[in-house]
């Protein structure tokens, strides 16, 4: 990737960035918005079309109320007040993959409004309001043979008309091409627990704009916004952003205006170029969808909906936190995933020690699969192994030496952790006779140490046990090996 910027201190002494995000999500509904058609991704070219979704005349809609569902869903996960009543409007404009010649939307009155997420900031945790969140369809896509080299021809796949999407719009709080980062990174992660979309941005099932605008610092109001169009990465939203901000101040610092514009990103050139100015703008002609009625969100549909909330990410880390004493990055780790977190709590609630087997995850496993560069589904040893890694250390059958050699030997022949241990048993040297003489060996040998504990300092018995140990090979049986050192000791 060429030519990304760097914002300077100076020009963030001087400017500050101001900056709001659309995003675009689709639901995971089995069909389209309005017909019956299925809204799968990656089938044949229009293969999953209809009359209704090419919008041929008699053709009517109907809503799919599954998909109200993942809408209401989506605004409760943000705060969202939800509407009890709102409309459906027609978004009217010309272009080849939109066969009706307008998109159904929604307009002044959306499902949600009014809502927040909190993101992490390094001056810590900073809410950002959420302005709207509404229901609408997708339209089709066009796709351009040669592109970019040499666009001759261009082809209309329809299936994704009439697919249904929510757009979900921030207020301009956000003051860092870093924080609209975090904002879009927990907002994906809320819409993935809560299941509403697979959120799969190659597939374009997330697409975001990003609004972007500076001012001088103290002053209140804001300047003239560009907006950045459908950037397929988040890191892409933040490098365009970055690109943005020293575009803009440039313009203003070289005597210029800001015009408001339309811009998309080119990530091989690490730059943006207009698109369209605000005179070629559109103008939607909204009005309110004459084939449908209003959407009536009734409280008792809410309630019913409200009860397949899941735990959202940022709760469920607070208690997993709490639980199982974690630290904010531990707990970042194991909530990574909707799936995963469920996986580690189910094997916790098995394990003999959950604070022990977080340990052995955090420690043993995820290194280990990072280095051979394997997911944790691919992993030789499974969450039900490493719970019995857990038990047996937790006996103090094993020491963690052994432990480690099992866990080498499991991902070397690619066998789970209870198969390698049965072969392998670890021999374990637990005649107290043979403990106690290797004791006494380490007790002549460091009378200054014995003289440190005797005087007080207890915490020098673990220096003495893992003399033991190392004396053992790793073989010493822990919990006796711990309980004769400080016999020995206090003797
Ligand atoms: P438009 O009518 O051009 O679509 P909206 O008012 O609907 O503008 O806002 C679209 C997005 O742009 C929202 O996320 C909003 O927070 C953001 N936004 C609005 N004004 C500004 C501004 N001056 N600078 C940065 N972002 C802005
Ligand atoms: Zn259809
Ligand atoms: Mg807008």
């Amino acid at each position: 990737m060429a030519a990304t910027t760097s914002i300077t201190p100076e020009i963030l002494a001087k400017y500050e960035p101001v900056i709001g995000l659309e995003v675009h999500v689709q639901l995971l509904t089995e069909t389209k918005a309005f017909c019956g058609c299925s809204s799968k991704y990656g089938a044949e070219p229009n293969t999953h079309i209809c009359p209704n979704c090419l919008g041929l005349p008699g053709s009517l809609p109907v809503l799919n109320y599954r998909a109200v569902e993942f809408a209401v869903l989506a605004s409760m996960a943000i705060h969202c007040e939800v509407r009890e009543r709102s409309i459906f409007a027609r978004k009217n404009y010309f272009y080849p993959d939109l066969p009706k010649g307008y998109q159904i939307s929604q307009y002044d009155k959306p499902l949600g409004e009014h809502g927040w997420i909190d993101i992490p900031t390094p001056a810590g945790s900073k809410r950002i309001g959420i302005t709207r969140l509404h229901m609408e369809e997708d339209a089709g896509k066009s796709i351009h043979d040669g592109f970019p080299d040499s666009a001759t021809r261009t082809y209309v796949d329809l299936n994704r008309c009439g697919t249904p999407l929510i757009e979900i719009v921030s207020e301009p709080d956000m003051r860092t091409p870093d924080e609209a980062y975090e904002y879009l990174t927990r907002l994906k992660e809320i819409l993935l627990y809560t299941g509403v979309s697979d959120c799969n941005m190659e597939e374009g099932s997330l697409r975001c704009d990003a609004n972007v605008s500076v001012r001088p610092r103290g002053q209140e109001e804001f300047g003239t916004k560009a907006e950045v169009k459908n950037v397929n990465s988040f890191r892409f939203v933040r490098a365009a952003l970055e690109y943005e901000i020293e575009r803009q101040v440039e313009v203003i610092e070289t005597g210029g205006r800001v015009v408001q514009e339309s811009r998309t990103w080119n990530s091989q050139e690490g730059r943006t170029y207009s698109m369209r100015s605000k005179e070629q703008a559109h103008d939607y002609r909204y009005f309110p969808e004459p084939d449908l009625p209003p959407l009536i969100v009734s409280a008792e549909w809410k309630a019913e909906i409200a009860k397949s909330m899941p735990e959202l990410p940022e709760a469920r880390r607070a208690r997993m936190i709490a639980e199982y004493d974690l630290t904010e990055q531990d707990a970042q780790t194991l909530t990574a995933t909707r799936e995963f977190a469920d996986t580690f709590e189910a094997s916790a609630k098995k394990a003999k020690s959950a604070k022990r087997l977080t340990n052995l995850y955090l420690s043993e496993l995820t290194g280990r699969l990072k280095a051979a560069g394997l997911e944790l589904a691919q992993s030789p040893v499974t969450m039900d192994g490493l719970v019995v890694a857990s038990d047996l250390a937790e006996k103090g059958d094993l020491s963690s030496r052994q432990l480690k050699q099992i866990f080498d030997i499991a991902f070397e022949k690619n066998e789970d952790f209870p198969v390698v241990y049965e072969r392998e048993k670890p021999q374990q040297i637990s005649d107290p006779a043979e403990l106690e003489s290797m004791i006494d060996q380490i007790i002549a040998g460091n009378p200054k140490q014995v003289e440190q504990y005797r005087a007080g300092k207890k915490t020098v018995a673990a220096f003495f046990v893992g003399q033991v140990m190392r004396l053992s090979k790793g073989q010493a049986n822990p919990a006796l090996l711990n309980e004769l050192v400080t016999k020995k000791l206090d003797a």
